[in-house]
């Protein structure tokens, strides 16, 4: 069980021009989305929420059947399916492959699947040259630092501490200017995708009907990762199917839209198997590795597994205000936010990190927004109940069990609830300013309950209880 890293939290608070740098991008994010569905083109989002939320949930309840569809399609279009259980089958298959093929570098564009596995780490571990080209993933590869946010790894860094990261990482002089820093970047990137053996990419779709991975992207990145080096890898969850390719128009709409406020992203590839006779582009080999890595636990799951729609679009993050406060790198795995809040316990089990699914306002921002329509807070209750069920297996929170049960008992006898009501003023010990625990309890500021109160307090018990000025004014009326 990992503890709550309160001391890493308390600093993300305290770190001024860190919090103004999540406000902002996420405030300018919500204002993109919001813009874009203000927008007349827009005007039937409500119904294609609704459709993506009834085709994922088709496709999730009917995944053995489309999963067979989409390898027997993608084989026939001359690729490879690698059905990858967990994280080291997936990294053994393309570290074999890479050494198969002599190869030496590989140039990926962004995945939050691949930072799951921690595919790169695998990779450089055996001395291959790993490059990312997605310009926030290579900035954060040059500062050793995982991603930030699903759609925006780098949004907590300011084009200062690029400046400075460029500088020590690449030996260039310094400079702030983005454009500039974007160039930089650029023409060391343009030498490692002339020079890449493999090419990896995500997916943020795969096509039942046709066999088809597609990403979506903004810099173009994915479509030089794919089409440049002589051997091309997808690596995709199970969960990214969806039937039929005409399925897709409804998932671009919404996909662009609720990340960065975009009618449609820059480019939308089709990646659908190696070069074939009389083309003159594209890969030798082409592989789509499947990984499981947890996710047939959660399929398992009737009440949860609509955490399968996930298209990764980041709308909740951007509009949670626990994320907007804590950011990032405080949740435990790579994905944050509400969607890493019901993520990360659902695949690695409750009892790993049983605060998260508290991390949540439950104000019901996430599951408003969500474009495929994933009950998020719904979610998040389930798992505190399942937290609490935990813990009871293991006889720990035994003294919140009794608190709740001597509030039960009182809130089944109406009678001896109103008389503790009546008899707690002459009872408890007067209070002042308004904080009762505060100012009098002292004992329990430093007993078990103490972390819980040091963020709240109650206020000292009414002299005459509710009920009693209820009957009082009963009477006068
Ligand atoms: S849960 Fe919904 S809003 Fe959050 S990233 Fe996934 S699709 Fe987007």
């Amino acid at each position: 069980m990992n503890p709550i890293p309160e001391q890493k939290i308390h600093d993300t608070l305290a770190n001024a021009n860190l919090q103004l740098a999540i406000y902002d991008a996420t405030a300018r994010l919500m204002h993109k989305r919001r813009t874009a569905l203000d927008n007349p083109l827009a005007a039937d989002f409500e119904a294609w929420r609704e459709q993506a939320n009834r085709i994922k949930r088709h496709t999730i309840e009917n995944l053995d059947h489309y999963l067979e569809q989409l390898e027997q399609n993608l084989v026939h279009n001359g690729g490879k399916v690698i059905w990858a259980r967990d994280a080291t089958e997936a990294a053994d298959f393309i570290l074999k492959l890479a050494k198969d093929n002599n190869a030496l570098r590989l140039v990926k564009s962004k995945s939050m699947t691949t930072e799951e596995i921690d595919l790169n780490e695998r990779l450089e571990h055996h001395r291959l040259d790993v490059v990312e080209t997605d310009l926030g993933e290579y900035i954060l590869q040059l500062a050793h630092q995982r991603p930030y946010h699903i759609v925006a790894p780098a949004l907590h860094m300011t084009r200062y501490q690029v400046a400075d990261i460029f500088t020590e990482r690449l030996g260039v002089a310094r400079e702030v200017v983005i454009e500039k820093q974007t160039m930089i970047a650029r023409a060391k990137l343009r030498e490692k995708f002339l020079t890449a053996d493999i090419g990896i990419t995500g997916a943020n779709f795969l096509i039942a009907d046709s066999g088809a991975v597609v990403v979506v992207e903004n810099e173009g990145n994915a479509r030089l990762s794919s089409s440049a080096p002589r051997i091309q890898i997808a690596v995709a969850g199970l969960e990214k199917l969806i039937p039929r390719a005409q399925d897709l128009a409804i998932f671009l709409k919404i996909l662009g839209r609720s990340a960065t406020g975009q009618p449609l992203t820059v480019y939308t590839s089709f990646l659908a198997g190696p070069r074939r006779a009389g083309e003159i582009d594209g890969p030798e080999q082409f592989y789509l590795v499947l990984v499981d890595n947890g996710r047939t636990r959660v399929l398992a799951d009737r009440d949860k597994r609509q955490a399968l729609y996930c298209i990764r679009c980041g709308a909740c993050l951007n509009h949670c205000p626990v994320y907007r406060k804590i950011g990032g790198h405080n949740y435990p795995w790579v994905y944050s936010g509400p969607i890493g809040a019901i993520l990360s316990p659902l695949f690695h089990g409750v009892t790993e990190d049983p605060w998260l699914p508290s991390a949540s306002s439950l104000c019901g921002a996430c599951g408003e927004v969500c474009p495929v329509k994933i009950e998020i807070p719904k979610i998040l209750l389930e798992l505190r109940n399942d937290v609490v069920k935990a813990k009871q297996r293991e006889g720990s929170g035994k003294l919140e069990r009794w608190a709740f049960r001597i509030w039960a008992f009182f809130m089944r006898h109406p009678k001896l609830y109103e008389m503790a009501g009546m008899a707690a003023p002459a009872i408890l010990p007067e209070a002042s300013g308004g904080a009762w625990i505060q100012s009098v309890a002292l004992p329990l500021r430093i007993g078990p309950l103490a972390r819980w109160l040091s963020q709240r307090d109650l206020p000292p018990p009414a002299a005459r209880s509710f009920r009693q000025q209820w009957r009082e004014r009963r009477r006068q009326a």
